[in-house]
């Protein structure tokens, strides 16, 4: 595909059903959602489980995970046999499961060739007094077991208050839950591998509790990281831009768009995601909600108005 042809990837959001989801996706952010409580609304997803399609241009009615096989140019030097990232909005109006992620080599081995998981949570909204789970204190596995066994949670869990704007890097490992009253842009490899630790003994419409892991679990625990105490965003603002993250699957910076900002064109491609406010890019309008990949190849892109963007990328091969 010719550079001049690679516009903007504009893709629309698919819906998930969760038992701790809510309605804030539909009433903060006006999508239009299925009934029942939502809890997630994946963005930018090439992933089996919900592959979302391009709303408009030349490229319209394609998959992502189409794209990234039969047009890999528009990813550049991206390098992987699928689309590595997955944008999500969560929106948890009850806790989530006590869950922790693989990394690779696990996921690989146990998880039929699986990307093992590593995430990170930029806050969207937090009701006052909102906390969530990031980290544990057990020093070992042993010490884990046991404090799991005696359901001893307010040890074993590293509990922290969080705030609108706070940033939250999830390494494989490191045991973790969103809680209830909290909303989340969410950049993760894409995977969909989870371990549950605990569920709140929790039950489903149909009677039955939702399975737990408890032996991966124990065998992917980081027992060796320190538990932090607050999700603050330290890194400063450079001319509105601040780099939340970077990690060998991603990096995520935040653009705080106020007149006017150029975003550099991507080495590999680009995921933005409107979390506030509303603008334009170019000529086309901008409103909070919609995401696009910029492809490789695609020119700086010229930013206006006033709004906040989370713009997610890779390293290039
Ligand atoms: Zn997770």
């Amino acid at each position: 595909m010719p550079a001049e042809d690679r516009g903007l990837i504009f893709t629309a959001p698919l819906f998930h059903e969760k038992i701790w989801g809510g309605r804030r996706l539909a009433d903060d952010f006006g999508y239009q959602i299925p009934d029942g409580p939502i809890g997630e609304c994946w963005a930018i997803s090439a992933h089996p489980a919900g592959d979302c399609v391009v709303l408009e241009g030349p490229l319209a009615g394609r998959r992502l995970s189409e794209l990234w096989v039969e047009h890999h140019e528009l990813f550049g030097r991206a390098k992987g046999d699928r689309f590595p990232l997955l944008v999500k909005i969560l929106d948890a109006e009850e806790d989530l499961s006590i869950q922790v992620h693989p990394g690779d080599a696990y996921a690989a081995e146990h998880e039929g060739g699986s990307l093992g998981k590593c995430e990170c949570w930029y806050v969207l909204h937090a009701d006052p007094g909102a906390s969530i789970v990031v980290g544990q204190r057990a020093r070992n596995r042993d010490e884990c077991a046991e404090l799991i066994s005696r359901g001893a949670w307010d040890r074993l869990l590293n509990v922290v208050d969080v705030h609108a704007g706070d940033f939250f890097q999830i390494d494989p490992g490191t045991v973790h839950a969103i809680r209830g009253g909290t909303m989340v842009l969410e950049t993760q490899q894409s995977s969909d591998v989870t371990y549950r630790v605990y569920d709140y003994d929790r039950v489903q419409d149909d009677g039955s509790k939702r399975e737990l892991h408890l032996q991966q679990s124990l065998d992917v625990i980081d027992y060796e990281a320190e538990p932090l105490s607050s999700g603050e965003v330290t890194a400063s603002e450079v001319d509105g831009r601040t780099r939340l993250v970077s990690c060998p699957y991603y990096t995520v910076d935040r653009l705080r768009v106020d007149g006017h900002m150029t975003l550099e064109s991507p080495q590999t491609f680009w995921c933005v995601s409107v979390v506030s406010g509303s603008g334009r890019v170019g000529e086309r309008p901008l409103s909070r909600g919609e995401h696009f990949v910029v492809p490789a190849g695609h020119e700086e892109l010229d930013l206006g108005g006033n709004m906040e963007l989370i713009v997610s990328g890779v390293p290039a091969a």
